[in-house]
């Protein structure tokens, strides 16, 4: 006999499991060489000092103890004197608040900043993640698509011309994921100008900014508007098991996600807090190795990126991959990316079709290609395979 439950919420009506996550538990074979996953590389994480920093923060007992809902003081201390740097202001740290990676901040911040039916502004393709957490809070969710420079906002003018008025615009303005661009300089003014002009937030969502390859990232959208909300991230420069995801908002945003973070689960850890708080002060050091993580990973987007534009030449166009972890490539002879994923993981290889992070454009003829976790000769190799299955197709 079935086992009948109690109904769950409605709001879980329509929510789906990331297909990415599904594609993963495919992908994690032996002899596939994953271009699939989107993970900062393990190998280059700073173990043994992360280890220094846990005795160090062991050897206080209140470390073990519950913390602030806002995060370890001199953890926000830190982190504002960091995006004091990179906004060229002062920020104090009431504006600094601490979440379970910036993932939660999202959440955190879906929570506080939407009503059901509240209209939602996100790029296209979308980070999957943000669109999980909108679609559960019942948001009407319009995507404006992205293009060399990042998020169209000729796009988003438009759709506020029209009559539109989101209550959030989301942007991934650094190293986009899944798209692989940035936000231009002078779309990142206009986007800040339209935000003052019809009253809506922009929520900056940039865990990639400081993995540039060639030249630092432009200027944080929330340089020009204080109705930006900036979130950030341990994860990709340090490690994401740290868990360490930092918003800086005005006052009243911070002490609203103080209410329901309490209600989410009390305050982070504490020990994590301090473990971040020491890498990130040790400001030497932090230098040394996020330059070595940039080395690496452009290095490897170069390799991949090159391999990709000798072996398809004019069939496809791919992003420069100028920082993050991510190369988006559109197929230009109308190859399908999701039929031709079984014959590439039977050539070896695995890829994220385009549509998984699709929103309203058909992006059946593109795909997310991440280079972190590989080098450059298993790189150049996986991309051999993926020509192998296109010539097959044929
Ligand atoms: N935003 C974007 C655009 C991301 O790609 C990710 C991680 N994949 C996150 C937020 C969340 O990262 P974390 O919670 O580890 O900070």
């Amino acid at each position: 006999m079935s086992a009948t439950f109690p109904p769950l919420a409605e709001r879980l009506d329509g929510l789906q499991s990331s297909a990415i996550r599904d594609l993963l538990k495919l992908t994690s074979r032996a002899d596939i060489l994953s271009l699939a996953g989107g993970l900062p590389d393990a190998e280059l994480m700073p173990r043994d000092r992360i280890a220094v920093a846990a005795a160090a923060a062991l050897s206080d007992r209140s470390r073990l103890q519950y913390t602030e809902s806002p995060g370890w003081g001199p953890l926000r201390e830190v982190l504002a004197t960091r995006e004091s740097g990179r906004l060229g202001r002062t920020v104090p740290v009431d504006e600094v608040f601490v979440t379970h990676g910036s993932q939660q901040a999202l959440s955190l911040l879906s929570e506080v900043l939407l009503d059901p039916g509240s209209l939602v502004v996100v790029e296209d393709p979308a980070y999957v993640g943000a669109l999980q957490v909108f679609r559960a809070a019942g948001a009407r969710i319009v995507a404006v698509p992205l293009d060399a420079d990042g998020m169209r906002v000729d796009a988003l003018r438009e759709l506020l011309a029209a009559g539109e008025r989101p209550a959030v615009v989301h942007t991934v303005s650094n190293f986009h994921n899944p798209g692989g661009v940035t936000l231009a300089p002078e779309r990142r003014r206009e986007l800040a100008e339209l935000a003052q002009q019809y009253g809506f937030w922009i929520i900056e969502d940039d865990p990639y900014g400081e993995l540039w390859f060639d030249r630092p990232s432009p200027d944080a959208v929330a340089t020009y508007s204080p109705n930006v909300i900036r979130l950030s991230s341990a994860s990709k420069i340090l490690a994401p098991t740290l868990r360490a995801g930092w918003m800086v908002a005005p006052t009243p945003v911070c002490r609203a996600v103080e209410l329901l973070k309490q209600g989410a689960d009390l305050c982070g850890s504490a020990l994590t807090q301090q473990i971040t708080a020491d890498l990130l002060a040790d400001t030497d050091w932090l230098a040394t190795h996020v330059d070595s993580v940039r080395k690496v990973y452009g290095e490897r987007a170069r390799a991949l990126v090159s391999a990709v534009r000798d072996r398809f030449g004019d069939r496809v166009i791919s992003t420069d991959a100028a920082g993050g972890m991510f190369v988006w490539v559109d197929f230009t002879d109308g190859t399908d990316t999701s039929a031709l994923l079984p014959k590439a993981l039977d050539a070896g290889v695995a890829y994220v079709p385009g549509n998984a992070f699709a929103v309203s454009t058909d992006y059946s003829h593109s795909m997310r290609l991440c280079f972190t976790t590989s080098e450059a000769a298993v790189l150049e190799d996986a991309v051999d395979r993926l020509a192998r299955a296109h010539a097959a197709k044929a």
